[in-house]
């Protein structure tokens, strides 16, 4: 199990795993900002119900466009007027129903009103200002399909559609461990020599957190054979998924695979990617297992590039992948590399296109590599890159919200 799996096979195999879906909830419409609907929403109406007025103005006949009109009715947004008498217009505001007979709105400004009786300047067309009964949504269509995680804007079409509540999958339960003797938490104590803190911790809490997922925390966990064995089967009796950080490489400080062994299977293990070449998966009993290096900078990478979307499609979420973009490489790369390479970047405008420039230390230990960049530039294996080259380029805004 050592040879370095490619990324997308390593992804495809550890998708192939996700499943079965959590369980069906209703919340009421506002809470289900951010949740997965668990059942497409088809709607029962038309929207907008009406043909109606995108203008303040003046409702009439086309044939009628050229004479002096009488204001024959006035028609707010709200009410509904009576049919449109010959030779005559309504006063009309945006937002209300089109009288029946009329074909056209004239907006204000092109309509000179004197004593009751109103005259339009230039020409007028057919339908115009006119927005169509169900131009949005038409009864019967389908408006958001399941699968969908719910934006501000989806809440708003699906109480435009007049729903109140919603279907949503139960949110994800994600345990996680630190792993590491020489982790601290912040608050807790001044360092002693040897002594990190347990920024993984955060990190992670804060990626599941933007996921809508609920995260057990399971704290730091000893490295000992017993602690690990005793943690994990803790963890996977409490949640739908466990993820680690650290304790998943090759020294003997390392007790996560050994204990997932014990506890269930290790599916995958070692990954062509750079920062994060340890990453594991597995399940302990019928719980999937993700191991996530320890390195801070490798876990925010492999999280975003496997544990995301892996998480996802548990959750039922069913997301287009992150869009990709180009960039003009503000850097080199001159010696090929074995592994698919994620580089730190911040992507600037220039009046050339888009540009990356790399973070200065690209060490899997830097953190400041991933809060200092806006983007990842990916190089493949084998690939060099010279300066002014074009690079795929992943926005972190898009792995991480
Ligand atoms: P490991 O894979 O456990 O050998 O960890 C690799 C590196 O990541 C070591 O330098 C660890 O000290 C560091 N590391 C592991 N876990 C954490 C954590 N939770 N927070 C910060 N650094 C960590
Ligand atoms: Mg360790």
């Amino acid at each position: 199990m050592s040879e370095l799996l490619p990324v997308g096979e390593a992804l495809a195999r550890i998708l192939a795993h996700a499943g079965p879906q959590p369980t069906i909830i209703e919340v009421p419409l506002l809470d289900g900002l951010g949740r997965v609907l668990a059942e497409s929403v088809v709607s029962h109406i038309d929207v907008p119900g009406a043909d109606n007025s995108a203008m303040d103005g003046y409702a009439l006949r086309l044939g009628d466009a050229s004479q002096a009109l009488p204001v024959s009715q006035r028609i707010p947004a709200g009410t509904v007027g009576s049919p449109l008498t010959h030779g005559t217009a309504a006063r009309i505001f945006t937002g209300a129903a089109i009288p029946p007979g009329a074909d056209a709105v004239v907006m204000q400004e092109d309509c000179s009103e004197v004593a009751g009786v109103v005259t339009v300047s230039g020409d007028v067309s057919t339908g115009q200002n006119i927005r169509p009964r169900g131009q949005d949504i038409a009864a019967g269509e389908t408006t958001l399909n399941k699968g969908r995680v719910l934006r501000p804007q989806d809440l708003g079409l699906l109480a435009s559609v007049g729903c109140a509540k919603v279907k949503v999958f139960r949110p994800l339960r994600v345990a996680a461990l630190s792993t590491g003797d020489e982790l601290v938490e912040p608050g807790n104590s001044q360092l002693v020599e040897g002594e990190i803190y347990n920024s993984n911790r955060y990190t992670l809490a804060g990626l599941l957190r933007n996921l809508n997922m609920e995260m057990i925390d399971c704290g730091i966990v000893a490295d000992n054979p017993e602690a690990t064995y005793r943690a994990l089967h803790d963890a996977a009796s409490r949640a739908d998924c466990v993820i680690t950080t650290g304790g998943v490489s090759v020294g003997e400080e390392d007790h996560v695979k050994n204990q997932v062994e014990q506890l269930g299977y290790l599916r995958l293990w070692k990954l062509a990617i750079k920062p994060g070449k340890p990453l594991a998966f597995g399940s302990i009993g019928e719980t999937p297992f993700i191991g996530l290096p320890g390195n801070p900078t490798s876990v925010f990478v492999t999280f975003c590039l496997i544990a995301r979307p892996f998480l996802l499609k548990l959750q039922g979420a069913e997301e287009a992948d992150p869009p990709r973009l180009e960039a003009r490489a503000a850097f080199s790369i001159e010696k090929p590399g074995i592994r698919q390479d994620y580089l730190r970047v911040t992507l600037e405008n220039t009046e050339q296109g888009l540009q990356a420039l790399i973070f200065a230390n690209q060490s899997s230990g830097v953190l400041s590599s991933v809060s200092h960049s806006n983007a990842l530039a990916v190089v493949p294996p084998g690939t060099t890159v010279v300066k002014g080259d074009k690079v795929e380029i992943l926005l972190l805004d898009s792995l991480a919200r």
